[in-house]
């Protein structure tokens, strides 16, 4: 493992290895055999971040007072803290093998001693190793839940998750809409901007839908060209006024590709849940309104009511 570095404390206590009296002087005040032993089983126990974030927090407490711990790993959009932050702060890089595993802040109300650094460095040597395998496990987790290329859940998920928020709207007796969305004549887009080009159009149109959702709604990849959501607690007024703001914003914004400008257009299928229905009934019938909506010319939004 290589060295977890500390960069820079607010109290400027931290020297360089060479300035610290030899280990052995200290080593009656490290971790003791019991306490390492404790701090590995309450890591192993899981494989979430912010679970072993709180338990390593736990830990740390029992051995120096303590305010917060704060993890941040960038390249996965985490921020965690556990605590309140206080105004004497210890920061470590955390790297394991050179690979970058995020930036921890430890902080106290109390200046921290060496003894306390000492601790640190090496109760996150301990850390890193349970921080990489979560992080490798929400890696593997986003790949068999999440579309690569646009970011949102994939058809696997759509496939698991739908059934639930059928059974959930029936159970309380909320709305649940679904809206289907399909790129119009994205063949030519295709064409005219090639295949890496299409993709660009993907992400855009994913980051547009995205933008209009509310907390609680769920985008999913259908597949291809296909978009589909998941809106619970919205009946089909409230759908039909979602659909509406998407092609707003897809319509208000041009994405440059290789000299050529484009405003990819969609077209909107949307059904609402009936009371007893089964979830694929309610998929079938918001491609069916999809369909309408190219039948009747494309860009725009079609309804399924009763027939
Ligand atoms: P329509 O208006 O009827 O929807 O016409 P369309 O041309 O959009 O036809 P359709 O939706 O059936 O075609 C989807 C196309 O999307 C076909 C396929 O070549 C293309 N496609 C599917 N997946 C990807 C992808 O990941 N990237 C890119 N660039 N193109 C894709
Ligand atoms: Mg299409």
């Amino acid at each position: 493992m290589e060295k977890v570095i500390p960069i820079n404390t607010s109290q400027n206590a931290v020297k360089s290895a060479a300035d610290r009296p030899p280990k052995n002087q200290l080593s009656h005040q490290l971790i003791s055999d019991k306490n390492q032993l404790r701090l590995h089983q309450r890591l192993q126990g899981s494989l979430d971040v912010g679970s072993l974030i709180n338990h390593f927090f736990v830990w740390l407490s029992e051995q120096q007072p303590l305010g917060s711990v704060e993890y941040v790993y960038p390249d996965d959009d985490i921020s965690l803290i556990s605590g309140s932050l206080r105004v004497h702060k210890a920061h470590y890089t955390l790297r394991l093998q050179k690979r970058y595993l995020g930036d921890l802040t430890i902080s106290s109300q109390k200046r921290f001693s060496e003894q306390d650094l000492f601790v640190h460095e090496q109760s996150i040597g301990c850390l890193a190793h349970y921080l990489k395998n979560a992080l490798d496990f929400r890696a593997m987790e986003k790949m068999a839940f999440y579309d690569a290329l646009t970011g949102v859940m994939n058809r696997k998920s759509l496939d698991e998750l739908l059934p639930k928020e059928t059974k959930r709207a029936e159970r309380h007796g909320y709305d649940l809409s679904v809206m289907m969305i399909d790129i119009d004549n994205f063949k030519i887009i295709n064409d005219r901007v090639g295949h890496i080009g299409g993709d660009q159009i993907l992400k855009h149109a994913s980051k547009a839908i995205r933008q209009v959702l509310r907390i609680s709604d769920l985008p999913f990849r259908f597949g291809g060209d296909e978009f589909v959501l998941l809106l619970p607690n919205t009946d089909l007024v409230g759908a039909r006024s979602a659909a509406k703001q998407i092609m707003a914003s897809l319509g208000n914004s041009a994405v440059e590709i290789n000299n050529h400008s484009i405003t990819p257009r969609v077209s909107i299928g949307l059904a609402s849940y009936r009371h007893g229905e089964h979830h694929e009934e309610l998929i079938r019938r918001s491609d069916q309104a999809l369909y309408d909506a190219k039948k009747n010319g494309r860009n725009c939004i079609s309804l399924f009511f009763l027939r």
